[in-house]
C-alpha cells in the first residue's frame, strides 16, 4: 500500500468551548466582537499561544460557524493565525470553499488582520470584516510585525464586496495585547524586519 501524505488538523485549546460554541447566536456585532476579545483574553491567560482570537458568524442567523485562536507556536504552522483558523473552519461547518455563496458572513477579529490574513480573506467569501485593535496597537503593545499592507488595504476589500470595519471595541482589545507584551510572549514571526 502506498503510503498516505496528510496534514495534521488543528485542535484548539480546551478552554475555548468555555467562552464560545459553534451555533452560538450572537445578535449585536459587540457581542461578537466580545467573544473574539474574550479569545484573545484567555489566550493570554492560559499561556497557549499569540494574542488572538476571531470567529466567523452567519449574519443572518447570527450564529456562530468557525473559531479560531492563535496557534503558530503550538503548531509549527506559521499559517495558524485566529482568523484563518476561524475561516478555515467556518468552511468546514458550511462545507464550502466559499462562504459567500448566497449568504452574509461576517469575521469579527480581536485585530487588524495581518497581511497573510488581509490576503487570505479575499477567496474565503467572507461579506464583512469587523475588527478591535489596530496594526499599530498589535506591533507597539505585543511586538508583533503585521507584514507590508498596503495603503489601500481596506478599499481593495470594499471593491470585491466585503464591508470593513475598524476599531470595534479596540479600548478591551488593547489589554490583551499589552499584557502579552508585559509577560514578555514569543513574537514568532520568521523573517521580521530587522531593527533599523
Ligand atoms: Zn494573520
Amino acid at each position: 500500500m502506498r503510503p498516505m501524505l496528510a496534514l495534521k488538523k488543528i485542535i484548539l485549546p480546551e478552554w475555548v468551548t468555555d467562552e464560545v460554541r459553534i451555533g452560538q447566536e450572537f445578535t449585536s456585532e459587540a457581542d461578537r466582537m466580545g467573544v473574539a476579545i474574550k479569545l484573545s483574553c484567555r489566550q493570554v491567560a492560559e499561556g497557549t499561544g499569540g494574542p488572538f482570537g476571531a470567529v466567523v458568524c452567519d449574519l443572518d442567523t447570527g450564529r456562530v460557524i468557525g473559531i479560531g485562536v492563535n496557534q503558530v507556536t503550538n503548531s509549527c504552522w506559521s499559517g495558524a493565525h485566529a482568523e484563518f483558523i476561524a475561516w478555515t473552519m467556518a468552511q468546514e461547518t458550511m462545507n464550502s470553499y466559499d462562504l459567500g455563496c448566497g449568504n452574509s458572513v461576517g469575521l469579527y477579529s480581536s485585530a487588524q488582520p495581518c497581511v497573510s490574513c488581509w490576503g487570505g480573506v479575499f477567496w474565503t467569501g467572507i461579506t464583512r470584516l469587523v475588527y478591535a485593535a489596530t496594526k499599530r496597537d498589535v506591533e507597539q503593545y505585543a511586538g508583533f510585525d503585521e507584514g507590508p499592507l498596503p495603503n489601500d488595504w481596506k478599499e481593495s476589500l470594499v471593491k470585491r464586496g466585503v464591508s470593513v470595519q475598524g476599531e470595534l471595541l479596540r479600548e478591551d482589545a488593547v489589554v490583551a495585547l499589552k499584557e502579552y507584551g508585559r509577560l514578555g510572549g514569543e513574537c514568532y514571526n520568521a523573517n521580521n524586519l530587522e531593527a533599523e
